[in-house]
């Protein structure tokens, strides 16, 4: 595996949209595999009790022995919590049905937004990327997840109303950023599931392009087959079929997003 030129600080993306749906769990396991392929140390917090990106990284419930729940009572360090997966370089803080408690649970808790927040500031030491799987609500594991993050990528399905739920969402982050996360930014939007021969699919990315201009990446995620299979084989796309189209899409998405973090650095 080559090592990668530039070491890049630490960076805490949270995949979020409170919409179901719309690709935020396959994002973050293939972008987190694109990531780690190419050298980088990976970490994916799942985040939402459903627990798919777990399953998508092939860990199954029954493989799940410490989850972040534990991490968010208190009983469990990240690093504690933390497990090797099948790829190399990245690992896992798994997600068990449990972490729907942690909603109510927060609500009253002390220092209750800044939970993973301070999990993260104690542990994950060597990781260069931690990828949040968000579940799709705007509710505390969100908040959670939104203050413990440097920045936020939201994947947007291209389908009727794509916009409309944005606006929720984008107005959630500038009011984070306003009370709990001051230098919390919007990595960008990626428009998932783009199907070709479909008119509207156009049609929404033309018009989210001209609402959202450089905040959306050029990188366009297809719907593909070989995507919706590779879960079920508890596989990233990348090690399912690496030369299908979606999985050459997320490489290209992870070249990008590389790309931006090296213009900024320059
Ligand atoms: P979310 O995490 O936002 O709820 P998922 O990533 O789980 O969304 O995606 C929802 C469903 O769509 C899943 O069954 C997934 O396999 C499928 N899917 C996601 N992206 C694609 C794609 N580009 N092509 C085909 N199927 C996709
Ligand atoms: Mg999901």
């Amino acid at each position: 595996m080559a090592e990668p030129s530039i070491r890049y600080p630490r960076r805490v993306i949270a995949v979020a949209n409170q919409k179901g749906g719309v690709g935020k769990t396959t994002t973050v396991i293939n972008l987190a595999t694109a990531l780690a392929a190419v050298g980088h140390q990976v970490l994916v917090i799942d985040f939402d009790p459903q627990g798919n990106a777990s399953t998508g990284l092939g860990v199954p419930p029954a493989e799940r022995q410490r989850s972040i729940y534990q991490v968010l009572t208190g009983e469990l360090s990240l690093d504690e919590a933390t497990m090797a997966t099948q790829v190399p370089n990245l690992q896992l803080v798994p997600a068990t049905r449990d972490l729907v408690g942690a909603e109510v649970e927060l609500m009253d808790g002390e220092r209750r937004e800044a939970r993973l927040r301070d999990a993260l500031f104690e542990g994950a030491a060597d990781i260069e990327f931690v990828l949040l799987d968000c579940p799709p609500s705007l509710g505390m594991l969100t908040v959670n997840g939104l203050v413990a993050a440097d920045e936020v990528l939201v994947p947007l399905q291209c389908e009727f109303l794509a916009l409309e739920g944005l606006s929720h969402l984008l107005h959630t982050v500038e009011r984070i950023r306003r009370n709990l996360n001051p230098h919390l930014a919007i990595r960008g939007i990626v428009l998932t599931m783009f199907d070709k021969r479909n008119n509207l699919s156009e049609v929404v990315a033309e018009d989210v392009r001209a609402n959202l201009g450089g905040r959306v990446f050029d990188t366009v995620i297809p719907r593909n087959v070989r995507i919706s299979e590779a879960p079920s084989h508890g596989l990233p796309v990348l090690l399912y079929d690496w030369r299908s189209t979606g999985a050459q899409a997320y490489m290209q998405l992870a070249r990008e997003l590389l790309g931006r973090y090296g213009k900024e650095a320059a």
